[in-house]
C-alpha cells in the first residue's frame, strides 16, 4: 500500500517521498489509520519492522492539523525504555515533522528525570493527548513498571493510548488492560517470530576459542559491520580490547558509557570508521542502523526472548542479514530455550572448520541437529542465498574426512 492512500497530510507525504519511502510497511498500513481515527492502539511488532513511523507520522500528522496556539506543554507523550531508542523516536519526529509547526523534545535519565522537570514546574502533563509506550515490554523487562504507572497518574484521564511491543506476555496483556481502552490490535510478527530476511545460524565453539573464531570471521569474510552482543558490560569492554589487539576497530557501547561515549561509538559505526560494535542487551535496545548486515550472538541471552530482540537488529525494513549465535557446551540450554520459542532448529553455520582458528565443539552437539541443508557460508560474502563468494563449499569436521557438497545432501551428524 502506497502512503498516499493513507490519508496522511501533504507536507508529510512530500517528507515520506524526500526519504525514498514508497510503499507503508504492514504495521504501518495497519497502525496509521486507526491512530488517526482516534483508537487506542495495542501493536504486537518487533523493531524493524517500521513501527517507529506506524505511530510518529499519524500523531504529527493530527497535531500537525491543527492551529494550536502556542502550546507550552506537551501534547503527545512517549516513554521508550532506553535513551538510544529515545533520542532515535525524536530524530523520527524531526525528519518526519520538519514542514509542520511543532516542537518536540526528549529528556534522558528516566522517568524520575521527567517527574523532576514537573516538579519544578516547568513541564505539565495535563495536555496530553496521545500517550505511547514503545517497547512495553523491555520496559517491563527493566522494571520499569512503577515508573510507568507514576507517569500515568500525572496524564489527563482522556487521552488516546498507544502501545508497542515485540513479544507478548500476561505481564504485557495485564498492562494494556490497565490502561488501554477498546484497543484496536495490531499483530504484524507473528507471535515471538523473527524476521523472516534474517538468515540465523549458530556455530558450537569453546568458549576459549570463541574471540579467534570471531576476529577470523570477520577478517576472512571481510565482514565491514558487525553487531556483536554480550552478557555483561565488562565482557563487552574486554572483547574490544581483544578485537582491537587483533587488527580491527571495535568501540564498545554499554549502560557504563557516557551518552558521549555511546553517541560517538554508534556515529562511527554508522560512518564505517567502527567495523564492530560491541554491546550489551540494554545499550542495543532500540539502535536503528539501516543495512546492518551481521549480528553475532558471541554469548546467548538468558532470556530466549532477547535473541529476538537482538536478531532484530538486521534484517531492517527490506534489507537481508545474518545473525550468527557462538555457542558453547555450557550454553546449549539457552540454545534449546531460544529453538522452543522460535519453533524450529537454527541451522549451523557452514564454517571451514579446517582453516578456522577454532575447533568446532562437536561431541557434545548430539542435542543440537544439524541443518538439512547447507545455507551459505557466514564467511561468504552473501549472508543469505547461495554461496556465490567461490569460497570453498565443504563442510568440514575436524578429523572427519567426509564433508559434503554445500547444497542438496543433508551434512553427515556433527558427531565423530
Ligand atoms: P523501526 O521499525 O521503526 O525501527 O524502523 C526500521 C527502519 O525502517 C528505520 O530505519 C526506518 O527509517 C525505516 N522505515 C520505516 N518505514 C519505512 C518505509 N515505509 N519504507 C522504507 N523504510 C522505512
Amino acid at each position: 500500500m502506497h502512503f498516499s492512500e493513507l490519508g496522511l497530510s501533504e507536507a508529510l507525504q512530500q517528507v515520506l517521498a524526500r526519504k525514498g519511502y514508497e510503499q507503508a510497511t504492514p504495521i504501518q498500513q495497519q497502525a496509521i489509520p486507526a491512530v488517526r481515527e482516534g483508537h487506542d492502539v495495542l501493536a504486537a511488532a518487533q523493531t524493524g519492522t517500521g513501527k517507529t513511523a506506524a505511530f510518529t507520522l499519524p500523531i504529527l500528522d493530527m497535531l500537525g492539523a491543527e492551529r494550536a496556539e502556542a502550546q507550552r506543554h506537551p501534547r503527545a507523550l512517549i516513554l521508550t525504555p532506553t535513551r538510544e531508542l529515545a533520542a532515535q523516536v525524536e530524530d523520527n519526529i524531526r525528519t518526519y515533522g520538519a514542514g509542520l509547526a511543532l516542537r518536540s523534545a526528549v529528556i534522558f535519565g528516566g522517568v524520575s528525570a521527567v517527574l523532576h522537570v514537573v516538579q519544578q514546574g516547568n513541564l505539565s502533563l495535563s495536555q496530553v493527548e496521545v500517550f505511547v509506550l514503545d517497547e512495553a515490554d523491555r520496559m517491563l523487562d527493566m522494571g520499569f513498571i512503577h515508573d510507568i504507572r507514576r507517569v500515568l497518574k500525572l496524564l489527563p484521564n482522556k487521552r488516546q493510548n498507544l502501545m508497542f511491543s515485540a513479544t507478548y506476555s500476561r505481564e504485557i496483556e495485564q498492562l494494556a488492560h490497565k490502561f488501554l481502552v477498546n484497543p484496536v490490535q495490531i499483530n504484524v510478527a507473528p507471535k515471538n517470530a523473527t524476521a523472516d530476511r534474517v538468515t540465523q545460524y549458530v556455530a558450537h565453539v569453546e568458549k576459549a576459542r570463541k574471540r579467534a573464531l570471531l576476529s577470523w570471521l570477520i577478517s576472512g569474510g571481510n565482514w565491514q559491520q558487525v553487531l556483536v552482543f554480550m552478557r555483561t558490560k565488562h565482557g563487552a569492554n574486554r572483547l574490544t580490547k581483544q578485537l582491537i589487539q587483533d587488527g580491527l576497530t571495535a568501540a564498545a557501547i554499554h549502560g557504563n558509557k557516557s551518552q558521549g561515549a555511546r553517541t560517538k561509538a554508534l556515529e562511527g559505526f554508522k560512518n564505517g570508521s567502527v567495523r564492530v560494535l560491541v554491546a550489551t542487551d540494554v545499550a542495543a535496545r532500540g539502535l536503528d542502523i539501516s543495512r546492518l548486515p551481521h549480528v553475532i550472538n558471541y554469548e546467548l541471552p538468558n532470556v530466549p526472548e532477547d535473541y529476538v530482540h537482538r536478531i532484530g537488529r538486521t534484517g531492517r525494513a527490506g534489507e537481508s542479514g545474518a545473525a550468527l549465535s557462538l555457542v558453547d557446551r555450557e550454553e546449549r540450554e539457552h540454545l534449546r530455550g531460544i529453538q522452543k520459542l522460535l519453533g524450529r532448529d537454527i541451522p549451523e553455520a557452514d564454517i571451514d572448520w579446517d582453516k578456522a582458528p577454532a575447533a568446532r565443539a562437536g561431541e557434545a552437539a548430539d542435542d543440537v541437529r544439524p541443518p538439512r541443508q547447507s545455507r551459505g557460508r557466514p564467511g561468504g560474502q552473501k549472508p543469505s542465498g547461495g554461496d556465490r563468494s567461490g569460497a570453498p563449499k565443504r563442510r568440514r569436521r575436524r578429523g572427519g574426512g567426509s564433508g559434503n557438497a554445500g547444497g542438496g545432501r543433508p551434512p553427515s551428524s556433527g558427531r565423530r
